[in-house]
């Protein structure tokens, strides 16, 4: 489905969209609704992520099986390097493969200690994402994702060890990036004429995280290094009791980093929807992109497929 907005001045928009595997019954169930509501935008894929170190290896596997099975969308699985032999990632790999999965968002992962501990690869494992992303390739013809940091890595001695990085997993077979949520448009602006002046020639799409619990994502941007800008503060300010505003504050906030975007020529998006449709909905709306009327009439009966 393609969706032309008057904002992209006609250029086709798509979308993707983010969810983690659910822990309890309950997680599951708002996962599926959300899947549910959101899977008649025909989003470009979906993808799941990997819990650190691997430990959601059954419940991601489990996840994009029933997408595979229930849905027409298009699943990416995440996969990570951290504490797994090569064997053991190879075997998840064709996995996936067999389950009718093709596309797959490799990442090294974060060092078994947390973020913050310096990282050491398995011994038998893949020592880099680059390394991972050729293991991937060379087993199937997958599409491969891979991140991107605007505002650099934690772990990034400079911008240029950055770069080398992601041209390293372009080079290894990666199409696309991913990039970490930010909230200041001009510093991805500014990472993308990096990116290309390296000679970096891949879509960077944006990970758009639409914030509704401010406080939540202000401790989620201070672990990922990812800067806050002051007018993002002051437009939550005053409304930690007050969900029904922040909600509409929320929408307005997300609409607006979105649109601007827009406006300087992306067309792309990557939303990490936690989980929870209403909001992406409502900033999907936005930008102009609705389900096909047939759909549309249908909703609320309660079919997950798009
Ligand atoms: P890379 O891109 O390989 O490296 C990140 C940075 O680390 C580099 O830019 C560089 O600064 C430094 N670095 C890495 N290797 C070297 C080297 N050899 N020499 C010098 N510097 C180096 N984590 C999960 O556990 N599960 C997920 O599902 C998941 N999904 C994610 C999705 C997206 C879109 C993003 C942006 C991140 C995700 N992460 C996930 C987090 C990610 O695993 C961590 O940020 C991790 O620390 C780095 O993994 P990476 O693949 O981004 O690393």
């Amino acid at each position: 489905v393609e969706r032309r907005s008057r904002r992209s001045g006609g250029r086709p928009i798509s979308v993707s969209f983010e969810f983690f595997p659910p822990k309890t019954p309950e997680m599951d169930a708002t996962l599926w609704a959300s899947i549910t509501r959101l899977a008649p935008l025909a989003p470009k894929f979906v993808s799941v992520t990997y819990g650190a170190g691997g430990s959601t290896r059954e419940r991601t596997h489990a996840t994009v099986e029933r997408i595979v099975k229930e849905t027409r969308l298009a699943p990416a699985a995440h996969l990570t390097c951290v504490s797994a032999a090569r064997g053991e990632v190879d075997d998840v790999v064709r996995g996936y493969w067999d389950a009718g999965v093709r596309h797959i968002v490799a990442l090294r992962g974060d060092p078994p200690g947390g973020v913050g501990q310096a990282y050491e690869p398995h011994p038998q494992g893949y020592r880099t994402t680059a390394e991972l992303v050729a293991g991937i390739r060379r087993i199937a013809n997958f599409e491969v994702s891979v991140s991107a940091y605007p505002e650099r890595h934690p772990e990034s001695a400079s911008f240029d060890t950055d770069l080398d990085i992601l041209a390293a997993k372009v080079d290894a077979g990666a199409t696309r990036a991913i990039t970490q949520c930010f909230f200041d448009n001009d510093l991805y602006f500014r990472y993308l004429d990096k990116v290309r002046a390296r000679g970096i020639d891949v879509p960077i799409v944006p990970g758009i995280l639409p914030v509704s619990n401010f406080k939540q994502a202000r401790n989620f941007a201070e672990k990922t290094g990812t800067h806050v800008p002051d007018w993002l503060s002051g437009r939550f300010e005053g409304l930690d009791a007050d969900l029904e505003t922040r909600k509409l504050i929320a929408a307005a906030v997300a609409a607006e980093q979105v649109f601007d975007l827009v406006d300087r020529g992306v067309t792309e998006f990557h939303f990490y929807t936690l989980n929870r449709a209403d909001l992406v909905y409502a900033v999907c709306h936005l930008l102009g992109i609705r389900p096909p009327q047939e759909v549309a009439a249908g909703q609320g009966n309660g079919q997950a497929a798009a």
